[in-house]
C-alpha cells in the first residue's frame, strides 16, 4: 500500500527513482570545451550510438546518492542484533588511523624500503592475532571469513597432498554457517554432515563414526552458531588428529572468547578471524573485510604468500614461493590483502589493550545472557539449560497455534524501529531467532529491545493478531517483498 501523498513521498523520506530515470542525457554537472577535431585512430570501431550515461547536474547527483545512503540501516543508525554477525561499533579512532596519509596514501607497488611502517603495521597486527590465539603462524591476506576458510582448506589440502594422501571428505556439523560446506565444495571436497545432539553441540559419537582415512578435515565453529561452547572440543580434536585429519575452526565467533581462551590449547590446526566482526571494522553490503588465518605447526609451511618477514634491510614482503623445500600453496589475493581493514583492527586492538579485549568479550557474553534470561519470559529458548556465549538462540515454539511465524514477528519488529535478528538460522532448530547484542549495546538499549519483543510475543499469544502481524511492516517505504522472486529472478540491468 503506497502512502496517500501526491508525490509518493513519505514526509521527508523521498521516493527515489533510479538514477537513469532522473535527469536527461543532455544534462551535465560539468562544462567541457568542444573537443578539437582530431584524426580518428580507432579504425572505424568508435561507438555510433549514445553512450547512455544518466545526465544530472551536480546537486541532483549529490542528492541521489545522499538519499540512497540514508536508506541504509547500519550499526551507526541503531541496534543491529543479527546473530552470527558481531555487529559492533567501529570506534572513529580506527577511521582516523586508517586515514593517516602514510597509510591511506601508500601504493601497493611501492618499494618495500618506502613502506616500512605499513609492513610493520601488518606484522604487528599478525603478532597480536597469533598471541590472542596462541598459534605459531598466520596468513594475513585473506579478504573475508569465507576467503579465510578457503585459505585454511587449501593449506590442509596441500599438507595432505605433500604426504601423498589425497583425502576426499570434509566433515561439517549441521549447524554450520553456509560458507563452510560451500568452501569445502569449492576446494573439491565432498561434504559429509555431522548431526547435533540435544544440547546443541556436535554429536561426538556420530562424529567418531564418520572419521576415517578418507576424511581430510573437520570444519567446526566454536563457539558454535547456536551460541554454545563446544564442551567436548578436546575429545573432538583428539579424534580428528588420530584419524590423520586436520581440525579447521571457523573463528567468526571469536568475540565470545578473545582474551579468555587460546584456541591453540583446543587442538586447532587453522582458524580464520573475521577482523570485520571481532575487531570492529565496518561490514555489511559485501565488504571490504579481512579474514586472516592462524595456522598450527603442522600447517605453517603451507601458508600462502605474501608474508612479511625481517630481512637484512628491514622488513620485506615475500611475494613468491622461495623454491627448494618451500611448500606454500601459492597466492590467494592481490597484493597484501585489505590493508585499510588491518589498520582499523590494529587501532582497535591497541586502543583496547589486552585487558580491554578481555573486558569486551566478557561484556558481549554478559549482554547475550541478559537477553536470554529476560526474553525467556515469553520466547522459547532453544537450549535453556546453562548460559550461552555471545549470542542467544530462540525458536518459534512460543508462536505455536498463533498463526504468526518467525518472519511475521521479525517484520513487526521493523515497525517498532528494530532491525530483526538473524532468522531461520541455524537450521538445527525450528524457526530460529538468533540474536547477538555484542558488548557495544547499553542496558538501556537492551531493555527497550526486550520490552518490545516481550510485548510483541504477548500480542501474538493473546490470539487474533495474525492478520495484524502479516500486514507488517506498515511504516517502511516498501512493505512485504516477494523475497523468493527477488532472489530467483533479480533484475540486474536497467533497460530504457
Ligand atoms: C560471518 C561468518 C562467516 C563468513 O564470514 P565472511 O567474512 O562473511 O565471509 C563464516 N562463518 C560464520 C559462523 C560466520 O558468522
Amino acid at each position: 500500500m503506497s502512502p496517500n501523498t501526491f508525490t509518493g513521498n513519505r514526509a521527508l523520506v523521498i521516493e527515489e527513482p533510479l538514477i537513469f530515470e532522473q535527469g536527461e542525457p543532455q544534462r551535465s554537472g560539468v562544462d567541457l570545451p568542444q573537443a578539437p577535431e582530431i584524426a580518428d585512430r580507432l579504425g572505424g570501431l568508435e561507438r555510433q550510438g549514445a553512450i547512455g550515461l544518466p545526465g544530472l547536474a551536480e546537486p541532483e547527483c549529490v542528492r541521489h546518492y545522499t538519499r540512497l545512503s540514508q536508506k541504509n540501516f547500519g550499526i551507526d543508525t541503531g541496534f543491529y542484533p543479527l546473530g552470527s554477525c558481531t555487529m559492533k561499533h567501529n570506534p572513529r579512532l580506527n577511521e582516523k588511523a586508517a586515514r593517516l596519509p602514510g597509510f591511506a596514501g601508500v601504493h601497493p607497488l611501492q618499494p618495500a624500503s618506502t613502506v616500512q611502517g605499513a609492513l610493520e603495521a601488518i606484522s604487528l597486527l599478525g603478532r597480536w592475532l597469533m598471541d590472542l590465539t596462541g598459534m605459531p603462524a598466520i596468513a594475513m591476506s585473506p579478504a573475508a571469513g569465507a576467503h579465510g576458510e578457503l585459505c585454511g582448506l587449501m593449506a590442509i589440502r596441500a599438507a595432505h597432498e605433500d604426504r601423498g594422501d589425497a583425502r576426499q571428505i570434509v566433515l561439517v556439523p549441521e549447524s554450520a554457517h553456509g560458507t563452510n560446506p560451500a568452501t569445502a565444495t569449492l576446494c573439491g571436497y565432498q561434504v559429509v554432515s555431522i548431526p547435533a545432539n540435544e544440547k546443541g553441540r556436535v554429536d561426538l559419537a556420530a562424529l567418531k563414526a564418520k572419521l576415517d582415512n578418507k576424511v581430510a578435515a573437520l570444519m567446526l565453529t566454536n563457539p558454535n552458531t547456536c551460541g554454545l561452547f563446544e564442551s567436548e572440543i578436546l575429545e573432538i580434536a583428539a579424534a580428528v588428529k588420530a584419524a590423520g585429519a586436520y581440525f579447521y575452526c571457523d573463528g567468526a565467533n571469536f568475540n565470545a572468547i578473545v582474551g579468555r581462551v587460546k584456541v591453540a590449547d583446543l587442538g586447532i590446526d587453522a582458524m580464520h578471524i573475521n577482523l570485520h566482526k571481532t575487531f570492529s571494522t565496518p561490514h555489511g553490503g559485501g565488504g571490504p573485510g579481512a579474514g586472516p588465518v592462524v595456522l598450527s605447526e603442522r600447517l605453517k609451511a603451507y601458508a600462502p604468500v605474501p608474508f612479511v618477514r625481517a630481512g637484512e634491510n628491514g622488513l620485506e614482503l615475500v611475494e613468491h614461493c622461495l623454491g627448494d623445500g618451500e611448500k606454500s600453496f601459492g597466492r590467494m589475493k592481490g597484493f597484501h590483502g585489505q590493508f585499510g581493514v588491518m589498520i582499523r583492527s590494529l587501532a582497535y586492538i591497541l586502543s583496547m589493550g589486552g585487558n580491554g579485549l578481555w573486558q569486551a568479550s566478557s561484556d558481549a557474553v554478559l549482554n547475550a545472557n541478559y537477553l536470554l534470561a529476560r526474553l525467556s519470559a515469553e520466547l522459547t529458548p532453544s537450549f535453556p539449560e546453562g548460559p550461552c556465549m555471545h549470542e542467544a538462540l530462540f525458536d518459534d515454539r512460543f508462536l505455536k497455534d498463533t498463526g504468526v511465524t518467525t518472519l511475521d514477528f521479525a517484520k513487526a519488529m521493523i515497525d517498532e524501529g528494530f532491525h530483526p535478528m538473524t532468522m531461520y538460522f541455524p537450521l538445527v532448530v525450528h524457526g530460529a531467532l538468533l540474536m547477538e547484542p555484542t558488548e557495544t549495546e547499553s542496558k538501556q538499549t537492551l531493555d527497550q529491545y526486550v520490552e518490545t519483543l516481550l510485548s510483541l510475543a504477548r500480542k501474538a499469544k493473546a490470539g487474533g493478531a495474525a492478520d495484524d502481524f502479516k500486514a507488517a511492516p506498515r511504516m517502511t517505504p516498501r512493505r512485504r517483498l516477494d523475497e523468493t522472486r527477488a532472489a530467483r529472478s533479480p533484475v540486474l540491468r536497467w533497460k530504457p
